[in-house]
C-alpha cells in the first residue's frame, strides 16, 4: 500500500515538472511572432489567493475522474500552466500567456501521453482540463479574462466576461467525465472478456 502511495507521488511529481517545463518552454515561442510586445510583471499572478483559486477549480474538474491519482495530477497542471509568466523575468517582447491556448493543450496532451504511456488517457485528457479549469478561473478572478486562444492562427487576446468562467468549467467537467465513463465501460468490457 506504502510503495503503491509512493509510485503515486512519483508520477505525480514526474508529470507536473514536465508540464510545467513545458508550459515555460512553450512561452518562448511567443518572441518569434509578429505581435509580440513588453510583458506585463508576473508577480500578479503569484499571489496565494490566485495559486489556492487555480487549484482548487483544477481539483473540482479533475474530481471527475474519480481517480485520487489524477485528480491532483489536474489541480497542479491547472496552476503550473502559468510558468509561462516566468518568461517576463527575462525582458524580452513576447506575446503574453502564450499557454492559455488550444495549441498549448494539444502539445502538452501528446507529449505526456508520449512520455508516460500511450495508453494513459486520463493523463492526456488531465492536461487539457487543467488548461480549461486554468482558464476558468483566470475569467472568474477579475480582468484577467485575456487569451491568446487561438494562437498560433489568430495571436490576439481574446477577452472573456466573468460571467464566462462558467462554461470554462463545464467544459473542464465534460472532458474529464467523458473520458471517466470510456474508461469505466473499457474496464467492463475487459471484465465480460475474462
Ligand atoms: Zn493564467
Amino acid at each position: 500500500m506504502q510503495q503503491l502511495w509512493r509510485n503515486d507521488a512519483r508520477y505525480i511529481i514526474k508529470t507536473a515538472l514536465v508540464f510545467c517545463a513545458l508550459s515555460a518552454a512553450f512561452s518562448f515561442v511567443g518572441m518569434l511572432l509578429p505581435e509580440k510586445g513588453p510583458l506585463p510583471n508576473p508577480s500578479g499572478a503569484l499571489n496565494a489567493r490566485e495559486i489556492g483559486g487555480h487549484i482548487l477549480w483544477g481539483l473540482a474538474a479533475g474530481a471527475v475522474f474519480l481517480n485520487a491519482r489524477y485528480v491532483i495530477i489536474t489541480g497542479l497542471f491547472a496552476v503550473l500552466i502559468d510558468s509561462d509568466h516566468l518568461i517576463a523575468l527575462l525582458h524580452v517582447d513576447a506575446l503574453s500567456r502564450i499557454s492559455h491556448s488550444f495549441a498549448f493543450s494539444v502539445i502538452a496532451v501528446i507529449t505526456l501521453m508520449i512520455s508516460f504511456g500511450r495508453r494513459d488517457v486520463k493523463l492526456g485528457a488531465a492536461a487539457f482540463v487543467g488548461v480549461l479549469s486554468h482558464l476558468s478561473y483566470d475569467t472568474f478572478a477579475g480582468e484577467d479574462g485575456k487569451f491568446p486562444l487561438f494562437v498560433p492562427f489568430y495571436n490576439h487576446q481574446i477577452t472573456f466576461p466573468n460571467i464566462d468562467w462558467v462554461y470554462f468549467e463545464l467544459a473542464a467537467v465534460a472532458v474529464s467525465g467523458i473520458v471517466t465513463i470510456l474508461a469505466v465501460r473499457q474496464s467492463k468490457k475487459i471484465q465480460a472478456s475474462t
